[in-house]
């Protein structure tokens, strides 16, 4: 009976709604004094007609005067009225049948979602609560579940909301497939669904195999009109009696909930497609997280997110070439912070873009000042390559800062090129057509095609640097490392080593090729001020006056064709 509401005796607003105006209580009066007249008119009839009959019949037969008038009246008002309580009767219960529906209907459309049949959120609070109180009283425990799609509004954006509502259905479906008896289920959100599963105490391990059955359920392939949708599932667990957020004591539902939020959320950041049963370590996670969210809205705005500098060398010659910007927070609380930590948020909250352009902004005003034939690698989320309008935004700050495009190097990982392909492709032509240089970051990690990296205008590979760091002392590595290498040359793409920590690393690179390379040899990434106090003592400083572009090194791209990005040579 999942998914039923256990609603008896609560009063409900849409059945208040329904009932006003026309009780059904008074349609039943009127029904008994419907029928009473009629039966009444029946009695009468039987006793006019015993009285009007027989004279009837032998006037008929010739023998007498006929009925009295007064009684033919009688017997036929009689019948008349027989006549009418009998429609009437008819007439109100269809009138109270229809009326009961109506009911039935306004209570389904407040207690259920409308899209899956599930409960809905108030519903599923006022059911569990019995739910709760009933397993208690059994000596049993009841688990929230609360389970959210991943990606869900992807799924929206690249399908449609009338596939993503299939999906839903689908997904509600598989989950009422799978939950036990007396379990109840609801949506409680637009991709989020929670259901309360009483279970044995002593026997956690159900509640894991539910999890896992649903998880695995919802991963099912499905395919909807032409296109397979791939759709996986969060899932936050919460039990009655167990450790519950805060200060809460009483699992009553809505504490449930909170936990289950908690460990969901915690379910997605571990990587979703998982589950995890909530845990007090969980809430102070969320806390922070929310701190450091609600510090990078904060530092955004107070401009406290500042590009640092790591030198790109050319191996060969040993001369600096440019410099790849690396965001670093300098958080008042939490002091310098690095990438790895506000990124993602910045992401997840809706505040990549943003973020970036403010220290791309940056970070073009400082590279003004050095040496024109000095090159500035930024790094490019793949959030802000889904913006359509991404390429001429940066041409915006191009244009604002007076930088020649030429200089300016983007990276992007593999990952963007698996959202959607040919977007990618037109944003990278158009970026390119602008003289923008295209790296791939990180190249060893993700899954490219040889097909993407030969039809994509990339200048430019980064082999990760958890392959070169590692180069000496593991022959997998060095392996990955040379087949980059060679890949690198047959298709006539420059690249970058990143991570290089020692001069043996050097030296064995230098083997290998024509490469760039970055690391911590050559010092750590360093602030502005820094970077300009470097400059000055290698004399690579822009002449006061001098234009940003060296107007020899930088002539205008072919639109489209692959260019050399080894340009610069200090
Ligand atoms: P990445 O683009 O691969 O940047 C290189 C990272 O490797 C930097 O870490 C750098 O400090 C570190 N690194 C450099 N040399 C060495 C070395 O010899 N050994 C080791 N172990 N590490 C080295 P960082 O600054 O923490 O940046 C991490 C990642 O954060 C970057 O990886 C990049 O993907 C991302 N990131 C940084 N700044 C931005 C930004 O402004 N926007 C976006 N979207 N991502 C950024
Ligand atoms: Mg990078
Ligand atoms: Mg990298």
């Amino acid at each position: 009976m999942q998914g039923q509401s256990k609603l008896a005796g609560k009063v409900n607003p849409a059945a208040k709604l329904a009932n006003s105006g026309h009780s059904a209580l008074r349609d039943g009066a009127h029904d008994t004094i419907t029928l009473g007249i009629a039966f009444a008119a029946i009695i009468l009839f039987v006793g006019t007609g015993g009285k009007a009959l027989p004279p009837a019949i032998e006037a008929l037969q010739g023998r007498g005067l006929g009925p009295d008038n007064l009684v033919v009246s009688a017997l036929l008002l009689n019948v008349a009225l027989i006549l009418f309580g009998w429609r009437r009767y008819r007439q109100l219960s269809e009138e109270v049948y229809l009326h009961r529906q109506a009911e039935a209907q306004a209570l389904q459309l407040a207690e259920r979602d409308p899209l899956t049949g599930f409960l809905n959120r108030r519903s599923l609070s006022d059911a569990s609560e019995e739910l709760i109180a009933a397993c208690a009283a059994r000596g049993e425990a009841v688990a929230l579940l609360m389970a959210d799609l991943d990606s869900f509004k992807q799924i929206n954006d690249l399908h449609g909301h009338v596939a993503g509502d299939v999906i839903l259905q689908q997904c509600a479906g598989r989950i009422a497939e799978i939950l036990p008896d007396r379990s109840l289920s609801a949506r409680i959100g637009g991709d989020e669904f929670a259901c309360m599963v009483p279970f044995d105490a002593n026997h956690p391990e159900r509640i894991d195999e539910l999890a896992s059955a649903l998880i695995a359920a919802v991963a099912m392939p499905r395919q909807t009109g032409e296109t397979q949708i791939e759709v996986t599932l969060s899932i936050g667990v919460a039990r009655s009696n167990g450790v519950l957020p805060g200060n809460a004591t009483q699992s009553d539902f809505e504490s449930l909930l909170h936990a289950a939020d908690i460990a969901m959320y915690h379910a997605k950041r571990q990587g979703r497609n998982q589950y995890f049963w909530f845990e007090t370590a969980m809430d102070n996670e969320l806390r922070v997280r929310r701190e450091l969210e609600a510090g990078i809205r904060r530092g955004i705005l107070l401009g406290e997110f500042v590009p640092y500098y790591e030198q790109q060398i050319d191996l060969k010659s040993g001369k600096l070439t440019g410099f790849e910007m690396l965001a670093r927070w300098n958080s008042p609380a939490f002091g310098i912070v690095g990438p790895q930590v506000f990124i993602p948020v910045a992401e997840e909250i809706g505040l990549i873009a943003q973020l970036s352009e403010g220290l791309i902004a940056q970070a073009l005003q400082d590279a003004k000042a050095w040496d024109p034939q000095l090159t500035l690698s930024v790094n490019i989320s793949p959030i802000q390559m889904r913006d359509q309008w991404f390429s001429q935004k940066l041409l915006k700050l191009l244009v604002e800062a007076n930088f020649p495009p030429k200089r300016l190097e983007i990276e992007i990982t593999e990952s963007c090129l698996h959202e959607n392909v040919g977007a990618v492709r037109t944003l990278l032509a158009s970026l390119k057509n602008q003289g923008i240089c295209i790296s791939l970051d990180d190249f060893g990690t993700g899954y490219s095609t040889f097909g993407q990296l030969r039809e994509l205008p990339i200048d430019r590979i980064k082999i990760d640097r958890s392959f070169v760091s590692k180069l000496i002392n593991s022959e997998d590595n060095a392996t990955i490392v040379r087949a980059i290498s060679s890949l690198g040359s047959g298709l006539g793409l420059p690249i970058t080593a990143e991570g290089i920590e020692s001069e043996e690393v050097l030296k064995e690179l230098q083997a290998y090729g024509d490469f760039k390379g970055q690391g911590y040899l050559y010092g750590l990434p360093e602030s502005a001020s820094d970077t300009t106090k470097r400059l000055t003592g290698l004399n690579l400083l822009a002449a006061p006056g001098k234009p940003a572009q060296d107007e020899t090194a930088t002539a205008a791209p072919a639109p489209g064709g692959r260019q050399d990005s080894k340009t610069a040579a200090g």
